[in-house]
Order: C-alpha cells, then sequence, then structure tokens
C-alpha cells in the first residue's frame, strides 16, 4: 500500500475485527492496544468496543478509535496469527491485515 492510500485510509472511519480460529492467545495485540484488543477467558483475543464488552460473535468487529489507529495497525502487522482484520466500515474493505492488498 502506497503512503497515500495509507493517508487516505487513516482519515476513513475504521472497524476491526479477530479471526480467532487462527489466533494464538500470545496476546500481543491486548499488549499493543488493551483498549481494543482483550485475552478472554478462553485464551483467544477478541475485540471491543467503548462500552468495554467483547465482540464474541464470528466476524463481529469494532471501531478503531483514531488515536489508537496506529497501535492497531502495529498489532496487525505483528499478530504471529495473521489474525487481525482492519477494515473500512464504508465498503468493508481490508486496509491493515492479512487480506489488504
Ligand atoms: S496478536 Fe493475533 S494471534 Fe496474538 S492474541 Fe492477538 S489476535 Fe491472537
Amino acid at each position: 500500500m502506497s503512503v497515500t492510500e495509507q493517508t487516505a485510509a487513516a482519515t476513513e472511519e475504521l472497524e476491526v475485527w479477530i479471526d480467532q480460529d487462527l489466533c494464538t492467545g500470545d496476546g500481543i495485540c491486548a499488549q499493543y492496544a488493551p483498549e481494543v484488543f482483550e485475552l478472554d477467558i478462553d485464551g483467544l483475543a477478541y475485540v471491543k468496543g467503548p462500552d468495554d464488552e467483547l465482540r464474541q460473535q464470528p466476524g463481529e468487529t469494532a471501531p478503531v478509535p483514531l488515536t489508537l489507529l496506529q497501535d492497531v495497525v502495529d498489532s496487525a502487522k505483528e499478530c504471529p496469527g495473521d489474525c487481525i482484520h482492519v477494515r473500512r466500515v464504508t465498503d468493508r474493505v481490508e486496509v491493515y491485515g492479512p487480506d489488504a492488498e
């Protein structure tokens, strides 16, 4: 992705979800962005929203606050399971994560 595309993506509303089938439970994401990611009692990571409730349905998303975007993007890059997906809310196109162009 080019710098221009990254800048454009950063100004749009984004949401994030985790594919728990691939999560290794190492907790890297929860270290990078504990406001957005949390390990549950099952040992897997889930996203959570401003209400602090975990989104536990498969593919369920939480909003990415702009102030936490870099931490969320770093989580997606470092995720050993390659299972953190960040996408645009408007067209659901993945902008960071294993399916991003
Ligand atoms: S970084 Fe990836 S593999 Fe590790 S706990 Fe978070 S979602 Fe799971």
